[in-house]
């Protein structure tokens, strides 16, 4: 269920497009997901962008006044935003504005950390029972020597004349006043006149750190995990980005996967799969009986049930499906082929053997 737009940003039903704005630059800098980071606020942020969208827009809002939500959905008006890098590409200017920062994730207070991918391999087994994963990755941390600021804690950094500390410069061009970092700065507002020398003013030093990771029981190949805030360091107090493991898990022939479901194949003698009875089949737990009913036939499905791959969500296991092979006979005695023979004969249903071989003679091989 949507929320009202207008309750959204707490204005009144006349409110002017400027009203409009100031309320929405109250809940930007509430809910910015770089400044608030309760989970909801994301999307408290998204409903506040999509609803400052409606309200500015002449068009849209008077559908919406009249009409309400469906108008817009009806109208294919709705601008829903997926995340919130669409939301500052889309209103690029007015963050400028609000924050004084450009189309990236940036914040006054620095830059949020990139993510990172590590690949991770598992074996069947190990992806069967769960483990725990240790592993090592070099990513950029804060520099400790500095604590990210690019400088020794001694020297105090000197407002930047050429933009007088706002970090931006203005160029004014007819009636428009376009506003671009500062270059002497680097858009900070500050200069520094020595650099913290272990991460030459970067902030940032690389640094190789342990980890390790608990990959439940039960994942595939191409899973991911994410690990929250082991990605690259954030710059100046910003948060640290998230690490996401990516998961391989190995083939092993004995098991075919099919979701949580395992298939096997199975070799059975003729006479058991003619008479029926037990054997022992390997699952991934342990030995298990399967009995044999007498008759099947070759390719076919017997069923084991939860012996199949654990559910990572928790649920249930899946089925362990063994596929029969009939193995057909091919060293026999002579004593073997008769008994062959006289079942052959005896059965109702005759195979007639010696008709078969008088075919295969007439459609031999032409030679030249
Ligand atoms: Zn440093
Ligand atoms: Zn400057």
């Amino acid at each position: 269920m949507k929320r009202c737009y207008y309750e959204i940003l707490e204005v009144s039903r006349e409110a002017s497009a400027d009203l409009v704005k100031r309320a929405y630059r109250k809940k930007a800098l509430e809910y910015h997901p770089d400044r608030n980071p309760e989970p909801e606020a994301e999307n408290l942020f998204k409903e506040a962008s999509e609803a400052y969208e409606v309200l500015t827009d002449p068009e849209k809002r008077t559908i919406y006044d009249q009409f309400g939500h469906q108008g817009l959905d009806q109208r294919g008006m709705h601008h829903g935003y997926s995340d919130v890098t669409d939301i500052f590409s889309h209103f690029s200017d007015i963050f400028e504005d609000f924050f004084g920062m450009g189309t990236s994730r940036r914040s006054r207070r620095g830059r949020v950390g990139r993510d990172l991918r590590y690949a991770l391999a598992l074996e069947f087994m190990e992806a069967f029972h769960g483990v725990e994963k240790k592993f090592k990755i070099t990513r950029p941390e804060t520099c400790s020597d500095c604590e990210g600021k690019g400088h020794p804690p001694e020297v105090q950094p000197q407002s930047c004349e050429y933009c007088q500390g706002t970090g931006q410069l203005l160029h004014n061009q007819g009636f428009i006043t376009i506003s671009s970092p500062c270059g002497a700065c680097q858009g900070r507002g500050a200069t520094i006149s020595e650099r913290c020398a272990p991460c030459s003013g970067r902030g940032q030093v690389e640094v190789q750190k342990n980890l390790k990771v608990k990959v439940p029981a039960g994942v595939e190949d191409g899973m991911q995990l994410c690990l929250r805030g082991e990605g690259e360091a954030g710059s100046m107090g910003a948060p640290a980005g998230d690490l996401y493991v990516e998961l391989s898990v190995q083939v092993d022939p004995r098991w075919h996967r099919q979701g949580k479901h395992l298939i096997m194949e199975q070799s059975v003698e003729m006479p058991l799969a003619a008479l029926g009875g037990e054997i022992f089949v390997e699952t991934p737990e342990k030995e298990m009986a399967l009995e044999i009913p007498a008759g099947v036939q070759n390719g076919e499905l017997l069923q084991l049930k939860k012996m199949g791959m654990p559910d990572v969500q928790g649920g249930s296991h899946g089925d362990l499906h063994v596929k029969i092979n009939v193995k057909t006979p091919t060293k026999l005695t002579s004593k073997q082929k008769e008994m062959l023979k006289n079942w052959d004969e005896s059965s109702p249903k005759k195979s007639s053997l010696s008709k078969k071989s008088k075919k295969s003679k007439k459609s031999g091989l032409f030679r030249f």
